[in-house]
């Protein structure tokens, strides 16, 4: 059984009683000095290169104030939809702190990346000409390339990526050609992008990923005499989110990429190729928790814990029956009393965010700490069976406690039918 006290919840029973007084449950809770923690050790592991910048992937968390405080560490954005787009402009990010590692692209989102400075990633080499087209026949003076090598991925344990089975990316043929005609069209400096494999565990990823693309970037030098400056090794690095897990080394995977650089760039005279990731998970799911309280217990086949947070606040344990440690807050350091279900209220038995899972002591009224749900938690959250989603509360540097976004209202939910003709429907979008 795992050792229940190695994950621990970043502020005491004490503070955490202190928060819920003054905002309800459910809540995500993330930490500015944890956010920063992280941006600082990554970007130290990359400081070898001198124009590194990790794109955070917005997607993870859209959040305003987390946006900001990793851009004042420096960090830009990836975005991938003109909504996103325009959270990342009115953050303050612009020009070459905004990546846009789209797919399927509408026309319009190209023109709104473009207006911004973003460096627009191709998924795909037919977006060549529906790029040119969007944007009436010019071309911006840098485009990166997405491509999808269609080998598995090995990792330390057996096999971490399959690419052929994933929608994303260009193949290495379809990439060359895709080059060709943008040199053609006066694209002077390139990007390569490749997101291979998700959640990694160990520090093989990036060095490998980074020896694929940088032999490829010597290539498409060498074959179309085209410069690449720029190859982004998108996300895809993992976090311990059981207590087993050994926590990745980011400097080793830093010194990994580094010795690729010095051994596949360095040879060809590419010292200048800028570096970039797109993390989300790795800088921000461990700087986030989602509190939650016990408000019901049935014991029949199982004994179920239910809780005032459901599948529609944190989804991945429902959709990909994915591991989130729970602390009984304030029972740290007690053994486990049994095995419990912790369960939400939607009707679906999918909404479950741990089964038999061995707890302390727990009962109603108890806070359940759901760990390292600060990233693809919140943000993948969903209305179904009206389930409202919660508020994020940041737990500022210096202790205080600001509410980032407020919890939805019954009017958000209602508030696509104010145009309905019957009054007593659109009076449902009113606050
Ligand atoms: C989702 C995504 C990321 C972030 O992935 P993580 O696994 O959270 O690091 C980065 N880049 C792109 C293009 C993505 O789609």
């Amino acid at each position: 059984m795992p050792d229940l006290q190695t994950k621990r919840p970043f502020v005491s029973a004490a503070q955490l009683e202190a928060i819920c007084a003054r905002f309800p449950t459910p809540f995500y809770l993330y930490s500015e000095a944890e956010i920063r923690r992280r941006a600082r050790a990554f970007n130290a592991a990359f400081a070898w290169n001198p124009g590194f910048c990790e794109y955070f992937a917005v997607k993870a968390t859209p959040t305003p104030a987390i946006l900001k405080v990793l851009g004042q560490e420096g960090c830009g954005c990836d975005c991938a939809t003109g909504v996103e787009l325009s959270l990342a402009q009115a953050c303050g990010f612009g020009g070459n702190k905004v990546v846009f590692s789209s797919n399927d692209t509408p026309a319009a989102d190209y023109r709104q990346a473009d207006a911004m400075g973003a460096l627009i990633n191709l998924d795909s080499a037919d977006m060549v000409a529906c790029l040119r087209e969007a944007l009436g026949g010019r071309m911006p003076e840098r485009v990166c390339l997405r491509v999808n090598p269609g080998q598995d991925i090995p990792g330390e344990n057996g096999i971490i990526g399959t690419p052929r089975d994933a929608k994303f990316g260009m193949t290495v043929p379809q990439l060359l050609q895709a080059a060709r005609d943008l040199r053609d069209l006066g694209v002077r400096e390139f990007g390569l992008h490749a997101f291979l494999a998700s959640n990694t565990q160990g520090e093989g990823y990036y060095p490998l990923l980074a020896r694929m693309l940088f032999s490829l970037a010597v290539r498409l030098h060498d074959e179309l005499g085209v410069r690449v400056t720029f190859v982004d090794l998108s996300g895809g690095i993992g976090v311990a989110y059981r207590p087993e897990d050994r926590p990745v080394d980011i400097a080793a995977i830093g010194e990994g990429v580094h010795t690729a650089f010095d051994e596949v760039l360095a040879p060809a005279g590419m010292t200048d190729v800028r570096v970039g990731s797109e993390l989300g998970r790795w800088m921000l799911a461990p700087a986030g928790a989602l509190v939650t309280r016990v408000i019901h217990e049935k014991v029949t086949y199982k004994d179920y814990l239910g809780v005032d947070a459901c599948a529609a606040d944190l989804m991945r344990p429902a959709i990909y029956d994915a591991y989130h440690h729970i602390t009984v807050v304030g029972r740290e350091d007690e053994p486990a009393a049994g095995t419990y279900n912790v369960v939400g209220r939607l009707c679906e038995n999918n909404d479950q965010f741990a089964h038999d899972r061995p707890l302390p002591r727990v009962g109603v009224g108890d806070l359940l700490w759901i760990h390292d749900s600060g990233a693809h938690g919140r943000s993948m959250g969903y209305n179904y069976n009206g389930a409202l989603r919660p508020a994020e509360l940041m737990l500022r540097e210096d202790g205080a406690v600001e509410r980032i976004r407020r919890a939805e209202t019954p009017a958000d939910y209602f508030a696509t039918l104010d145009e309905d003709p019957d009054p007593a429907v659109a009076a449902l979008a009113q606050r």
